[in-house]
């Protein structure tokens, strides 16, 4: 049997997609069963919240107030003291997960297998390579705790309906003091988070200049989309940093998504290969974005954009 441990990814407020998918490819894993641990400076409804993930057996609760800020020093310690009872720990491949998780195995003196995009053994897994334009498959010694993070974008959330019994479990040591969070820089923005939303309209250097980028925002805002970016044009400061899509990027998995003006290079396209469908436009009609595009438009982005949000008007 094997004993998967999930570290839930939150913000102190709502638990993130991605814990459900790490839970749908834990259940992957042959005989799995499932236990959930959330670090928390107070329980609030995160636990509950968990506790619904279709398939979790337990939900362990770990509170102290040293845990308000998700800090890998703090957190991984109380992972290892915990993690005899399992022969897997999971994180996602979050900034979160891929803080916390190597600092994990490190301290369990196992490797991490980074990105897990499929299962194939309790101890075998597939992972991209090559900007994602290779595939391969990573076997982690079976006398070894397998550390590991899940790629979201390659697994559907597992369901909710589950009502899992929820566990308070012990703080085992103090955090650290060498550690400390000092504050929190973020843009905040309205908009549906990007590596969440079911809908994203993205912008590359053809957009050509920080004041055009707002075109893109305005029809994102129509759709109710999230908002992304190609490297050159965060390079170009069209758009922030945390927007950008790709292989040093955000790798998302939306329902639908949009790319204006991106070359459709392969750093760019592995951060956006499992989205259900994209659509690109672009005035070069050799552009290689059209060879993964579902629905691609040889034209202008600021003729077309026009027209789409005029046919979206009409269809209200
Ligand atoms: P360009 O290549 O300049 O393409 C602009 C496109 O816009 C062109 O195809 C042009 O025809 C079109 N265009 C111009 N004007 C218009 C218009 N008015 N209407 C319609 N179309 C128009 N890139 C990423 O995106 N994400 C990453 O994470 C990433 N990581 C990288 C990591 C490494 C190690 C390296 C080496 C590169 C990485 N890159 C990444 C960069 C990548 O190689 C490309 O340089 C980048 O994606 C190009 O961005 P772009 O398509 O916006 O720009």
């Amino acid at each position: 049997m094997s004993n998967v441990l999930i570290v839930a990814d939150h913000d102190g407020e709502t638990l993130n997609p991605c814990t459900a998918k790490a839970v749908a490819c834990a259940k992957t894993v042959p005989d799995s069963v499932i236990d959930v641990v959330l670090f928390v400076d107070a329980r609030k409804g995160l636990a509950d919240e968990a506790s619904e993930i279709d398939g979790v057996r337990k939900v362990l609760v770990v509170s102290h107030a040293g845990f308000e800020h998700p800090l890998a020093a703090a957190i991984a310690p109380q992972i290892v003291a915990m993690a005899a009872e399992y022969t897997h720990v999971l994180g996602s491949s979050t900034t979160f997960g891929k803080d916390l998780m190597p600092r994990v195995a490190a301290l369990l003196g196992v490797y991490q297998v980074s990105d897990v995009m499929g299962v194939e053994g309790s101890h075998s897994f597939r992972r991209p390579i090559y900007a994602g334009n290779a595939i391969t498959t990573v076997n982690v010694p079976d006398s070894d705790i397998v550390v590991a993070t899940v790629r979201a974008a390659s697994f559907r959330a597992a369901g909710s309906g589950g009502s899992a019994p929820i566990e308070v479990a012990e703080v085992v040591s103090e955090p650290p003091g060498h550690t400390r969070f000092i504050s929190l820089q973020s843009s905040s923005s309205d908009r549906p988070d990007l590596q969440s939303a079911s809908k994203v309209v993205a912008g590359g250097r053809g957009v050509g200049s920080r004041e055009d980028f707002e075109v893109i925002y305005a029809f994102a805002d129509e759709l109710g989309a999230g908002v992304g970016a190609s490297r050159a044009a965060v390079d170009a400061e069209y758009a922030p940093n945390d927007m950008q899509v790709g292989q040093t990027g955000k790798i998302i998995a939306p329902e639908l998504y949009f790319a204006f003006g991106i070359y459709g290079a392969i750093q760019h396209v592995t951060g956006i290969k499992d989205a259900d469908t994209i659509v690109a436009v672009n005035k070069d009609p050799d552009a290689p974005i059209f060879e993964i595009a579902d629905i691609g438009l040889v034209g202008d982005i600021f003729e077309v954009i026009p027209a789409l949000s005029a046919a979206l008007g009409k269809s209200d």
